[in-house]
């Protein structure tokens, strides 16, 4: 097949690239090999599958990355502190066995059990009995959060939408944005690098940080073993993304950039599969890799 004899540039000028979405193994709502053959068919051909702490979805994707011709980058989306902040980074092209990963995941999960029983406390309080239940009935084998809560509230009734839910209930300074105290960024950067994995800060933009704050963000991250930046996730306002590329001259100038859609469902056009293109006078963050990703299944790449 095409895809194993062609290195990620490659692969880049051959279709549409995306290295950030989500499946059902997290609060995605298409299955792995369902993703990738929406992949395919938005003429993707480098596709990073990043669930919200885990890499159970990564071997169906790959499996139908195969059956498809649609490259597969093994990826995460790790949620991390940042003093009092909390921000996503991306670790792609990670071994999914190695164990530092795996540790950083199951710390994970434990944190996001405590804080669905949290969650769940509060919304009993308000009187939704079996939220936990329902929730997790929800998430299925999939890294439990709140948009499970949120759908459980609308199946269950009790809600008329998920927006509703979050507006309510779990969005940000409600009673079910329960703090947790996720494991910080130094730790979080090591981890996939410990994996052979390259760090990318996610969504740089949708922290809502001042330009001053954005700055040291990318400078500690950069520091700190940080190899990339999502310079595009999702439709961005242009002048944002110029902004931010000025911001990367200053304060990052090591980092490479990265993109993706962030998708996780086919009714958000404005987080279609592919949606988005690097431009080209920047440093793409495949250019780190030198092998192909079918090639990196069978050992570690060198970078
Ligand atoms: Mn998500
Ligand atoms: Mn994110
Ligand atoms: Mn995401």
């Amino acid at each position: 097949m095409a895809t194993t004899l062609s290195t990620p540039a490659e692969l880049a000028t051959a279709g549409r690239v995306d290295l950030h979405c989500h499946s059902t193994a997290s609060d995605g709502i298409l299955s792995p090999e369902a993703l990738v053959s929406r992949a395919k068919s938005q003429g993707v051909s480098l596709l990073a599958l990043t669930d919200h702490d885990t890499v159970a979805g990564l071997a169906a994707a790959e499996a139908a990355g195969e059956a498809e011709g649609v490259a597969i980058v093994p990826g995460i989306e790790l949620t991390a502190s940042w003093g009092r902040r909390q921000v996503h980074i991306v670790g792609l092209n990670v071994d999914a066995a190695a164990p530092a990963l795996r540790g950083a995941i199951e710390q994970r999960w434990r944190l996001r059990r405590e804080r669905a029983a949290r969650i769940a406390a509060c919304l009993e309080k308000r009187g939704f009995s079996g939220a936990l239940a329902g929730a997790t009935g929800v998430a299925g084998d999939g890294v439990l959060g709140r948009p499970h809560f949120a759908r459980w509230l609308v199946m269950a009734g009790h809600l008329e939408s998920e927006q509703q839910a979050f507006k309510r209930y779990l969005g940000a300074g409600k009673a079910g944005d329960v703090r947790v105290e996720w494991p910080d960024l130094a730790q979080t950067v090591e981890s996939i690098r410990a994996a052979g994995g390259t760090a990318v800060l996610a969504h740089p933009l949708k922290y809502g940080l001042t330009r001053t704050r954005l700055g040291a963000l990318l400078e500690a991250f950069q520091d700190l073993g940080g190899e990339a930046v999502e310079l595009l996730c999702g439709r961005q306002n242009p002048l944002q993304t110029a902004d931010l590329r000025r911001l990367l001259e200053r304060h990052g100038p090591r980092l490479r950039c990265s993109l993706g859609s962030d998708f996780h469902r086919p009714d958000q056009p404005w987080r279609e599969l592919g949606c988005v293109y690097l431009p080209a006078d920047v440093e793409p963050v495949w250019n780190l890799w030198q092998t192909s990703a079918s090639e990196r299944a069978r050992g570690p790449l060198q970078h």
